[in-house]
């Protein structure tokens, strides 16, 4: 084996299980590392241990707890908002614009919504993700309710996975920290005091249409702070107030939006993964 050959499988052996030089036990023993007389799995082309089933993808973890692993987009490091942009407002016959750069704040590590400069999506669009993202309301409070440290994820720039102030702040259920707006509250509030940084993982399993009808909800996993809050939930329709959101159908991926509901609300630490099927490398 060459030696650049040598370094690149050392370097595929740092994330896996293989130790690439093992301090083996007297009584080390050896086993089968797969098998190709075994029944086939119900509903699946493998068979049970099957020694030709590919092999899935190394990822490298983050060296800390929340970091974005080896295969993540990062979407904002702490540093600028260059993947991010204010999305042009609706056709004006007298007026043409254009998307352009967001004017949200950017400060020690975070960024934060300027109150009514407008919501920010993704350059990039996605369809079905793992997405990593940190949000803090402000200490200084601007409202109760919905006025209260009120932002969004706004998965596929339409359904929304709330942010908003919940320590200590009445309001509808379906619209506190957590819930999927409108539809479903969080299982639990696990929202951190005001002014502390609190972590989503969420899953989102996009809608699927065929010709603009619905042919499959979405479906999203919610962690707030590592803590469930929706269980491969499925969602109802997209985001809408005091009436039954309803799915519109749309292109299979399109940008994460982050809502200006008229408050500052910082983010920080934000990943995506594109999430693929069993048996793709
Ligand atoms: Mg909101």
């Amino acid at each position: 084996m060459a030696g650049g050959a040598l370094a690149a499988a050392a370097l595929l052996w740092t994330a896996g299980a293989a130790d690439p030089d093992p301090v083996k036990a007297p009584n080390f023993r050896t086993s089968a590392t797969g098998y190709n007389d075994t029944p086939v799995l119900p509903g699946q082309k493998w068979k049970v241990h099957d020694i030709d089933r590919p092999q899935p993808t190394v990822v490298t973890p983050s060296a800390k707890p929340g970091g974005p692993p080896s295969d993540a987009i990062v979407l904002f490091d702490g540093k600028d908002l260059s993947q991010w942009e204010i999305p042009a407002p609706p056709p004006n016959r007298k007026k043409k614009a254009a998307a352009r750069p967001t004017s949200w704040k950017v400060e020690n590590g975070y960024f934060e919504v300027a109150p009514g400069a407008g919501t920010i999506r993704t350059r990039q669009k996605f369809g079905d993700i793992q997405l990593h993202i940190e949000w803090a309301s402000t200490p200084v409070i601007y409202g109760d309710s919905q006025w209260r440290g009120n932002s969004g994820v706004l998965l596929m720039s339409r359904y929304e996975i709330q942010v908003l102030d919940s320590d200590h702040n009445p309001t509808y259920a379906d619209g506190m920290a957590g819930a999927i707006y409108g539809q479903w509250p969080p299982l639990v509030n696990a929202v951190r005091k005001r002014g502390e940084w609190n972590a989503y993982d969420i899953v989102w399993e996009a809608p699927k249409f065929d010709g603009g009808k619905l042919v499959r909800p979405a479906f999203a996993t919610v962690f707030l702070n590592g803590i469930l809050l929706h269980n491969r939930q499925e969602v109802i329709g997209e985001m809408a107030h005091r009436v039954v959101g309803v799915y519109k159908g749309h292109e299979p991926e399109e940008p994460l939006a982050l809502q200006d509901h008229d408050v500052p609300v910082r983010y920080r630490n934000v990943w995506v993964r594109r999430l693929k099927g069993y048996d793709q490398p």
